[in-house]
């Protein structure tokens, strides 16, 4: 049997998955790197003023550039 220290053990239950949720953070990034820019966009409609506007952005929600009222993604 290998004989492991405590440290060692604890340092690969902590490192593990600390790496691999980051190797599937790289995989993440490069894949959106390589769609195009409209499918990256978010289109708003602005419910105060009614301005259609897009924004590459992820958010949810994001403020219009006219009249700064916060509106919800039309097409995420
Ligand atoms: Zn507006």
């Amino acid at each position: 049997m290998i004989a492991l220290s405590l440290g060692a053990i604890l340092t690969l239950f902590v490192c593990m998955p600390l790496l691999t949720i980051a190797w599937m953070a790289l995989i993440y990034n490069f894949r959106s790197m390589h769609r195009p820019a409209r499918h990256r966009e978010n289109i708003y409609e602005c419910e105060h003023c009614g301005h259609v506007y897009a924004f590459a952005r992820n958010r949810p929600m994001d403020r219009c550039p006219r009249c700064s009222n916060l509106n919800e993604a039309v097409r995420p």
